[in-house]
This record gives C-alpha cells, structure tokens and sequence, in this order.
C-alpha cells in the first residue's frame, strides 16, 4: 500500500492522471503523516463501526478509516478523483465511493441503505467553503450518528467550540451546542497541506446529544431569534429581536419583561438556558 502523505506518491499519482488542485472545491491534500491517524483515532473508528467520509481527495484519510473501521462510505464530488481513488483504496473491500454533492446528499437515507444495525460516525477533512453548511446540514437531518470529526479552519473551530454567552460565540456556536458538545482535539500547521492554505486548521469532535438538553417549544422560531441576536450582537435585546425577527417592539419588551430580564439586555451574552426561556416566551405571546 502505497504512502498517501508523502508528496513524492501524490505528485506522481496526480500527473499520471492529469490531476490538477481546484481552489473552487476547497482542495487541499494532506501531506503530513500524523494527522491522519490521529483523526482516525479521535473519531473513535473500530471493527463495529461505519463511518461516513465527506471529500475523499486522494484516499489519505479514507485509508486510515478503512484499516480501523468495518465499512467506510465517502462522497466526493471531484469526478475526476473517482479513477484516483480507485486505484489508491484498490487494497481495501470496505470501502464505497459515492460521486455527490454532500449537501445534496440524503444522508438519512444512506445511513439506512449502508450502514444497517452499525454505530455510525463522520470523520472528515472539510472543504473550508462549506464548512459550516456541512457542520449544519448533519446537524440539522438529525442523523442517527455518535460524533462528527472534522478539519476546519483555526478560527471557525474557535467559533464552533466557543463557550456559548462568550465573546468567541456567534449564532452557529448556538446551533452546534443545541445538537452536539463541541471539543477542539488538535492544531494542524497550514504547512500539513499541499497546496499550503492561508490559515492554520484545528480537528474538532462533535458529539452528537441523544436528548436535547432545553425545551423548546418552537424550534424555529428559538432559531430565527438567535440569528436576529447574532446579526446585530451589540443591540439591545429588543431592538435585534423585533428588526431581525419582524416583530413589534412592544411584544418582544413584554417577553423580555416576563421572563424575568431588564428592557435593556443584551441576549449575545445569553446561556442557552437564557435564549431557550426568552424563545419561549416570545412564542407563547405570538400564539395568545
Ligand atoms: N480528505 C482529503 C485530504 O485530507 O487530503 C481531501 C480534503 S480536501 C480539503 C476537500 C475534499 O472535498 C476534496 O477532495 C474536494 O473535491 C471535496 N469536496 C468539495 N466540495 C464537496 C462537496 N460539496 N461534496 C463532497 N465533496 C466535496
């Protein structure tokens, strides 16, 4: 089996099938060879499991998966890169390549096709320009996996690991706590990559909650606020809330007011408990 991190095996793999990097698809290849077993490790692959992997490139991490897990699945949307992996992934049979946009991607629906009665995680090195899409859309399908183990640039790992009610917080910070708890594992040097991106990456884990951890009565509508709250994070409470959410002034005052806060809070600095009690007050006043 060949080295998949050593740039000597990649150069000749790519120029013997005419590969050529495309910026627009977020490639960058790793060529540091910790990283990813490290990754393999953090995403807790073993002989149990199925993992789904989004952007394969040339295999590097695929192989790593596949040497620690039952049964791999990794959708890559690069056409080109099909006859690459297919020779690189030749050495194993459990691995399934899927030619697809991921955000396009039933992944519910995969999960049950490829993966029946497994324990399923993501593991994946993400193009940076889907990164919260991606992150989001697992989320959102609620899917019936353990953890999601991603490469992200630094400072989005940042945002999505903040504490929420801190300054590093911001409306994904939100949404990824709502659905998993966020960890940073480790730091990867932009000089791992070939080509080199600007910025340093971090691995983060997500771990998937089983219960969500606030009631909320409307889901939505605790979603639509939070983004209203984020978009102008230094406005008062009720002024982000009614200009971002469309609502008068004087409802989104009450709800405040009723839940127990000062007219003029600011909910950037809310806890999840603080935003899921506004939320519900809000949606209890627009149901009267
Ligand atoms: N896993 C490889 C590695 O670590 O070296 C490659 C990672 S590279 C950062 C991102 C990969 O995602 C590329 O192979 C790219 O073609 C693929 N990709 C980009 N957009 C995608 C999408 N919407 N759906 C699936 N794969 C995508």
């Amino acid at each position: 089996m060949k080295n998949l991190s050593d740039i000597s095996v990649i150069k000749d793999i790519l120029s013997r099938h005419g590969f050529t990097f495309s910026k627009a698809l977020g490639q960058n290849f790793l060529i540091n060879p910790s990283v990813c077993p490290r990754m393999a490790e953090a995403c807790g692959a073993d002989e149990s499991m199925g993992v789904i992997e989004i952007g394969p490139g040339i295999g590097v991490l695929t192989a790593e998966l596949a040497k620690r897990a039952k049964r791999i699945v990794s959708i890559e949307l690069d056409t080109r890169l099909l006859p690459v992996l297919n020779e690189t992934l030749s050495d194993f049979d459990n691995v399934k390549i899927i030619n697809a946009d991921v955000l396009k991607t039933d992944l519910k629906r995969l999960i049950m096709e490829e993966f029946a009665g497994m324990k399923v995680s993501v593991c994946a090195n993400l193009p940076y320009y889907i990164t919260s899409p991606v992150i989001m859309h697992l989320l959102e399908s609620k899917l019936d996996v353990e953890s999601i183990t991603v490469m992200v640039q630094k400072e989005a790992a940042q945002r999505l690991c903040a504490e929420v009610g801190s300054r590093d917080a911001g409306a994904v910070t939100v949404a990824v706590n709502y659905y998993a708890e966020a960890q940073k594992i480790f730091d990867v040097s932009a000089g791992s990559f070939m080509p080199a991106p600007k910025v340093d990456s971090s691995v983060i884990r997500l771990d998937v909650r089983k219960q969500p951890f606030i009631a909320l009565d409307d889901e939505k509508l605790f979603f639509r606020m939070v983004k209203a709250v984020f978009a102008q994070r230094r406005k008062t409470a009720s002024n982000s809330i009614s200009s971002g959410m469309g609502l008068p002034k004087s409802t989104v005052l009450q709800a405040i007011t009723n839940a127990g806060y000062g007219e003029n809070v600011r909910a950037e600095s809310f806890t999840m408990q603080e935003l899921s009690v506004l939320a519900n007050e809000i949606s209890r006043l627009q149901r009267q």
